[in-house]
Parts: C-alpha cells; sequence; structure tokens
C-alpha cells in the first residue's frame, strides 16, 4: 500500500466485504486447486501437469485449438468428480470462497449432462447437484440457485430436453438457463426452442455471447434467445449501437475480466472494455468463470477494476449494484444486499 507523506495510509475500502452477487461460475470451474489434487489421488485420476502446478495453466482460446486444449483441461478436472461427497465438497467449498470474497448471492452454472455418466444419469445427477446446492446455501448462509446450461457443441435437442427439465425442477432451485462452449460453432438460433421452452417455464435467458466471437454473437442472444442476461457480453463494447440497446433494456452482462485475459480475448487487465460497458450504462455483473483455471475469485475482479480501471469507491458500490439487480435473487435478499452496499460505502 503506498503511504502519503504524511505517513497515514489512504484508507481503501475492502473490496472482500463489499456485498455482491456471483451470476457467472461454471460448477467444475469453481473447484478449489488443492480439492482437484485431493480428488485426483482418491480416484486414481492422472491429471495433465497444466492442472497440477502451483501457477494456473497457461492458456490462449482465442483460436480452435487454444479453446480446444482449454476444454480438454476442464474435462480433467470434472472427471475428478465421481460421487455425491464430491459434488457436496465442489459445491460446500464454492459457497465458502464466494463468502469469503463478499458474495451474498451465487448462481452456479452446470451442465447437468457431463455429470450423469459417473452419477446415476441425468436426473440423478441433477438431483445431487440440486441437493447439494441446497445444504451448502443452509450450512453457509449464501443464497444459492442454479443455472443449467446446455452445450453449442452438441445436438439442439439435447438442449430441448436440459431445458425442459430444468422447468421441471425450477422450484428446487434452477433459476435460469444458459448455452456454453465455443460461440464460434453453430449459430444461437439453433437453440432458440430449447430457450423458448425455459422462458415459457420462467427461467431466464443467460446464455453466452460477445466473447470469443464478436457483437453479432450478442445481438444473436437478444433476437433469436429473448436473452435477459449476457454471460461475458464484453465484446458488445466494439458497438455503440449494441450498448445502447444493452442499455436501454438494462441487459445486465456478466463481465469475468480475468478470464478474459487469461483466455487472450483482451491481452492485459487494462484492455477489458469495463470503462466503455460502464459509461455506456449497460449493467454489469463481474464474475470468476473458471477460477481453478484462470487463478482468481470474484472479489478479485472488483479490485481489477479498481487497480487497472481506476474504478471509485462509488462506481465498485455502483458495480455491486448491477450484480445484485441482475440476479435472480428474492426481493428481501436483495434489498438486504443493497442495504449492506450503501453501508460499506458510508463505512
Ligand atoms: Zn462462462
Amino acid at each position: 500500500m503506498p503511504v502519503l507523506s504524511g505517513g497515514t495510509p489512504p484508507r481503501v475500502r475492502d473490496l472482500t466485504l463489499l456485498p455482491k452477487a456471483h451470476l457467472h461460475l461454471h460448477f467444475t470451474g469453481s473447484m478449489r486447486p488443492s480439492t482437484l489434487l485431493d480428488l485426483a489421488e482418491k480416484h486414481g485420476v492422472h491429471l495433465p501437469d497444466a492442472l497440477t502446478g502451483a501457477e494456473p495453466p497457461k492458456l490462449r482460446a482465442t483460436d480452435e485449438r487454444g479453446w480446444f486444449r482449454f476444454q480438454r483441461l476442464y474435462d480433467a478436472a470434472r472427471s475428478c468428480l465421481r460421487t455425491p461427497e464430491d459434488i457436496q465438497r465442489l459445491v460446500r467449498e464454492a459457497a465458502e470462497e464466494d463468502v469469503r470474497d463478499g458474495s451474498g448471492w451465487l448462481e452456479i452454472q452446470v451442465d447437468p449432462t457431463s455429470y450423469a455418466p459417473l452419477l446415476g444419469g441425468l436426473i440423478p445427477a441433477l438431483e445431487i447437484i440440486l441437493d447439494a446446492v441446497d445444504s451448502a446455501s443452509r450450512e453457509t448462509g449464501l443464497g444459492m440457485r442454479v443455472l443449467v446450461a446446455a452445450n453449442r457443441m452438441k445436438h439442439p435437442l439435447d438442449a430441448r430436453t436440459l431445458a425442459r427439465l430444468a422447468v421441471r425442477y425450477a422450484d428446487r432451485g434452477i433459476v435460469g438457463f444458459g448455452l456454453s462452449n465455443d460461440e464460434r460453432r453453430g449459430m444461437a438460433r439453433d437453440f432458440d426452442r430449447a430457450f423458448a421452452i425455459a422462458r415459457e417455464g420462467g427461467l431466464l435467458a443467460a446464455p453466452h455471447g460477445g466473447e470469443l466471437a464478436g457483437p453479432a454473437s450478442v445481438r444473436d442472444c437478444l433476437d433469436d434467445l429473448d436473452a435477459s442476461r449476457i454471460g461475458h457480453g464484453v465484446r458488445a463494447a466494439e458497438n455503440p449501437r449494441l450498448l445502447k440497446r444493452l442499455a436501454d433494456r438494462q441487459i445486465t452482462c456478466e463481465v469475468c475480466p480475468s478470464s478474459n485475459v487469461a483466455l487472450g480475448v483482451y491481452e492485459k487487465p487494462e484492455d477489458v472494455p469495463l470503462r466503455t460497458l460502464f459509461e455506456a450504462g449497460v449493467p454489469m455483473a463481474l464474475g470468476a468463470d473458471d477460477p481453478l483455471l484462470f487463478g482468481s475469485r470474484l472479489a478479485a475482479q472488483y479490485e481489477l477494476a479498481r487497480e487497472h480501471h481506476g474504478f471509485t469507491d462509488a462506481e465498485l458500490a455502483e458495480l455491486a449494484r448491477q450484480s445484485v439487480r441482475g440476479s435472480a435473487a428474492p426481493v428481501d435478499v436483495r434489498e438486504r444486499l443493497l442495504g449492506g452496499i450503501d453501508a460499506w460505502l458510508a463505512g
């Protein structure tokens, strides 16, 4: 911390105490690195070297090969989650980490299809996950819900099946429906039926867009999937008209700056267009995406905004408010978090 000439350090508010909502966190990607090592040993899984080092892996996903490598590491980590106990541990620790970072509401994103083979099928896998979320939420006091995410590398019919399942389990803690994986593959509109099922079932539509692909991919999410939130969406910054549209409709972008830099979407933290979105009035919810692979969690995203983009505490508080407003949290949780944000800023 720099010391002023008078010898008094400037007062800096602690960002881990700023109440916030975390809307972009993937299931396996939320795992603690130490837990991954434990589980790999427990199940006799040989992990790639990139996952066993002290540093997060070096990634560059701006081309298909780089993205494939990222997915392969993700798959290797996921293959260590084999029992209901593993799932419970993952979710409890994700909740603990979020609480430590000042999160008061977490929406965790999962494609249960990926866990189905080892957990007895799609429905058992989903039930194990939802039970784990419910227990972790009760144990830690953190409000938690689930986004079921379809994989755009798979057939759109699989996405429809998942959407129906997500709607059926809505009262067990599912609040939204997403679409993840390589935005350069397939068209958003191939998944329009799945999203219609989800929206008609009362789920919020939160597909990934505007990360690996440009503004057109965000537009597709709005036009074809009627998205009410965008996973990432940062590359909307390249198009002023799109920014205005997002701002006018108050579509929250789940912006994950550390992820963007780790995957090479932007070269340096200062290149992530946080200011552009903020000044355009586009609501953002900063998120960690896959801390296991990118090496930083929720509060670090706010630190990055402060350190590399000069966000003042008042602006950081506004970012936190935007995350809460963009969430599916019930009114009492929102009010508590918004009150906490005001108190943080006043304190
Ligand atoms: Zn993501």
